[in-house]
């Protein structure tokens, strides 16, 4: 599931390919991703305005554009589960899963998405409320221990929960607990200052080469980590420590990798490395 370092490495890549550039047709071809208006009234937002520039927050990309009447517009893209961004030509097949195509002068920027999970919304109030952004070079230790301040649920669902901090689902929660040596069922209360200074350093230098990983992917037309089938074997060569790695020795001392449930998700972890 694309989560936050992919979705930046999309904007980043699509940026210096659109700005300045004119939408000049829009196709749906999976309407039930444009939300809440309808195809007609969305293609009629859309068509014609300028994209003046790519913004990411937490794991929605936003489109500022602007009319040809001067007017503002904004939209709002998520990939949901399975969607990816792709520069194609402007003729020639589509993807299979093609579910909206934007006409930009000589290419079509398209959105693919199999599961559908993704959408497409307008205006300022489509953009989600959400906690910090990890990667804001305004993100400090003090910051993190706020997100992480009250209650007393475990470390690892308060991570992946969009009103404390932005962009961070189960992917790289979990790899950020295991890089931190945190046990990641560790109620936040019971955190230390240590511990959360740890983790902050860990989670940016994770997000950060996760980002720089998936931006390579894009120019050299591999797929990224979530678009893969399995998952690569050695960290070093941006695989993964924990995530998907259940009764595989761990990396570090061997031990077999734990998994579990934590708020209907999984949780990967090194019974070992990663202590209370
Ligand atoms: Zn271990």
């Amino acid at each position: 599931m694309p989560e936050l370092p992919e979705v930046e490495a999309f904007g980043r890549w699509l940026l210096p390919r659109v700005r300045g550039q004119c939408i000049d047709t829009v196709a749906v071809l999976k309407p039930r991703l444009v939300r809440p208006v309808s195809v007609w009234a969305f293609r009629q937002a859309l068509e014609g305005v300028r994209i003046q520039d790519l913004r990411r927050r937490g794991k929605c990309l936003l489109w500022d554009c602007v009319r040809p009447s001067g007017e503002s517009e904004l939209l709002v893209t998520h990939l949901g589960m399975t969607g990816t961004w792709q520069m194609l030509p402007d003729h020639g097949p589509l993807p299979r899963h093609a579910a909206v195509v934007f006409g930009v002068g000589e290419q079509r920027v398209v959105l693919e998405d199999s599961r559908q999970f993704g959408h497409l919304r307008l205006g300022n109030a489509a953009v989600p409320e959400l906690g910090p952004e990890p990667l804001d070079p305004g993100f400090t230790p003090e910051l993190l221990g706020q997100a992480l301040a009250h209650g007393r649920r475990p470390v690892k669902v308060c991570l992946m929960d969009p009103s404390r901090l932005a962009g961070v689902g189960n992917l790289y929660a979990s790899e950020a607990l295991f890089l931190a040596g945190i046990d990641p069922a560790t109620p936040v209360h019971q955190l230390g200052g240590e511990a959360v200074g740890r983790l902050h350093a860990v989670l940016r230098k994770l997000l950060e080469a996760a980002v720089a990983r998936n931006l390579q992917a894009l120019r050299s037309d591999r797929p990224m980590l979530y678009q893969q089938e399995g998952v690569p074997e050695d960290p070093s060569d941006g695989g993964l420590w924990v995530y998907d790695r259940e009764g595989q020795p761990c990396f570090r001392c061997g031990a077999p990798i734990l998994r579990f449930m934590q708020s209907g998700r999984s949780t990967f972890q090194c019974a070992q490395c990663q202590r209370p």
